[in-house]
């Protein structure tokens, strides 16, 4: 879709594919291409991150006065959109797309000088202590409790499927202060530093072979009074707003318009199955196409949504439409790839990383020995930051007010 941009627009868009052709290096976009994870590992991530950080143009999407841009929303979508397009690693959200907002919003100035230049500076790792054993979808009832002994709170409980727990310096979790209100009254949101004798962390390896995700165990694990983000039992308020920026802070569509045009390219240049019949099949050109489609029509909802940012209102309810669609888009974006590279696709490296010095041999093409992985892995997008059935039922309540 050809959007019209103003000739100041055009011209940042220059400004930006000028950088990212400078400043993206090689090693960083092969890195990107051939991780099959959900999440771009740490040593790439971190690396584009700091290039980023250098240039001032590493959170875009927060407020000036604490580090942000000061981009329009259009000047947003079109960095987000070359970034896609040049193939850039993306950034791992955990410090900047969702415990960064809530300090700049929630904290103090004290937490602010404290927490946000190891942000943005890419030299603090953060992770997401939401869910638990027993508490997803019904994130309210989540147990795991915080009591206040000597001006320390004091954390027992235990988060599960916290991606990147391993590689954390803090966390940022939910806690029960008080069993005996509303259970969304009693919830206060804590930052609890990763490195202590109460904190353990466990792996959870995927079906693909990837190690993204952990248990966290707390057993008397500590932290400051001084590291509660806003009031004992505001948590709950602080989680919603984390969620919206988690379905919707970020664009969706440029990367999925990006792998829809990796997927046209494959079916007219690397036809595969019997003498490339799956390529040339209409009725799987119908699903590309239509895939497309897709695809263009979540990036107009995107632009609406970042319109409504630039008015200054919060994401909104509206987000989980993203999440919901942006999420199946992919799958079926990779359902496609599968087809389309046949017997390739039926392989399943467990050596990680792909990328590096030594990456194993692939068997046909790069893109093939990800396919599978990427596949497998991916099936958790209609599943984390809130399943696609919690997406439905916000949008029939706050949306179609239902
Ligand atoms: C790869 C991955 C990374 C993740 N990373 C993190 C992280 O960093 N931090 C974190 O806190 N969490 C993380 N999560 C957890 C994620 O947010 C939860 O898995 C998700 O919220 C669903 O919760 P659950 O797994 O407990 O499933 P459940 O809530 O038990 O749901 C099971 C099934 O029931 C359905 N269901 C539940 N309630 C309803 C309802 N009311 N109406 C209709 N259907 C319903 C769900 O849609 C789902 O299909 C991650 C998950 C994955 C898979």
């Amino acid at each position: 879709m050809d959007m019209q941009f103003s000739a100041q627009d055009t011209a940042f868009r220059d400004e930006v594919r000028a950088f990212l052709a400078e400043s993206l290096p090689d090693h960083l976009r092969d890195g990107a291409r051939r991780t099959p994870g959900v999440f771009v590992e740490p040593d790439i991530g971190i690396e584009w991150h700091k290039i980023l950080y250098r240039k001032g143009w590493v959170a875009p999407h927060w407020p000036q006065e604490d580090g942000g841009t000061g981009w329009t929303p259009t000047q947003r979508f079109i960095f987000e959109k070359e970034c896609a397009l040049a193939g850039a690693p993306a950034l791992s959200i955990l410090g900047l797309r969702l415990v960064g907002p809530v300090i700049c919003h929630f904290g103090t100035q004290e937490q602010k000088d404290r927490f946000l230049p190891g942000i943005l500076a890419g030299e603090v790792y953060w992770c997401q202590g939401y869910s638990e054993p027993g508490s997803g979808s019904d994130l309210a009832s989540l147990s795991t409790s915080a009591r206040i002994e000597a001006g320390e709170y004091v954390i027992n409980g235990s988060k599960i499927w916290t991606t990147h727990a391993h590689h954390a310096d803090w966390i940022f979790a939910l806690v029960r202060t008080n069993p005996d209100v509303k259970k969304q009254a009693g919830i206060t949101f804590l930052l609890v530093p990763m490195a202590q004798p109460g904190v353990e962390v466990a792996p959870i390896v995927s079906m693909s072979g990837d190690h993204e995700v952990n248990q966290v165990f707390f057993s008397d694990a500590r932290t400051s009074q001084a590291n509660r983000i806003g009031e004992e039992g505001q948590g709950w308020t602080i989680a919603k707003f984390l969620l919206e920026n988690e379905r919707g802070g970020s664009c969706f569509a440029p990367r999925l318009l990006q792998s829809v045009a990796e997927l046209e390219d494959m079916a007219s240049n690397q036809p595969s199955g019997v003498n490339g019949a799956i390529a040339k099949d209409p009725r799987f050109r119908d699903r590309l196409s239509r895939t497309r489609l897709e695809a263009e029509a979540l990036e107009v909802t995107e632009l609406r949504i970042l319109a409504e940012l630039a008015k200054g209102r919060s994401p909104g309810p509206q987000t989980s439409l993203c999440k919901l669609l942006g999420s199946n888009i992919g799958q079926a974006l990779d359902e496609l790839r599968l087809e389309l590279l046949g017997y390739d696709a039926l392989q399943l490296p467990l050596e990680r990383p792909l990328y590096g010095n030594e990456p194993p041999e692939p068997v046909g093409s790069d893109r093939a020995q990800i396919a599978m992985a990427r596949f497998l892995n991916n099936r958790a997008a209609t599943i984390f930051g809130g399943s696609d059935e919690t997406q439905k039922n916000i949008i029939a309540k706050a949306v179609l007010r239902l």
